[in-house]
């Protein structure tokens, strides 16, 4: 399961498909890999084997996103800096925490 659906799914597939091996990543300057084998044989730390199709400047930025791979490791990194620095200035949270309801046949599987 995906946070941002089928669409997204396919323009990542797509962006790998193209992605040329070694291409530097735009937040930390490391090699891209499209796939794992590519990425065990160039000795690239195992958290930057994965790659995200990221948004650029970022959704908390707000306005027109572009969308760009980087490694997935570097992108969450990102995500949680803002998420962090909107914490420190008291901001809400830009994605907030849902909450299952509590159905009844929840409520009768407690103990
Ligand atoms: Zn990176």
């Amino acid at each position: 399961m995906s946070r941002y659906g089928t669409a997204q799914d396919q323009a990542r597939a797509a962006a790998l498909a193209s992605l040329a091996p070694g291409t530097r990543c735009p937040r930390c300057g490391w090699p891209m890999y499209a796939t794992w084998q590519e990425a065990r044989g160039s000795r690239l730390p195992r958290k930057l084997w994965h790659l995200d199709l990221g948004h650029w400047p970022g959704l908390a930025h707000g306005g027109p996103q572009q969308l760009r791979l980087e490694h997935a490791y570097c992108n969450r990194r990102a995500g949680q800096a803002t998420a962090a620095a909107r914490r420190r200035r008291a901001l809400p949270p830009l994605r907030p925490r849902q909450r299952r309801p509590v159905t009844a046949a929840r409520r009768r599987a407690r103990w």
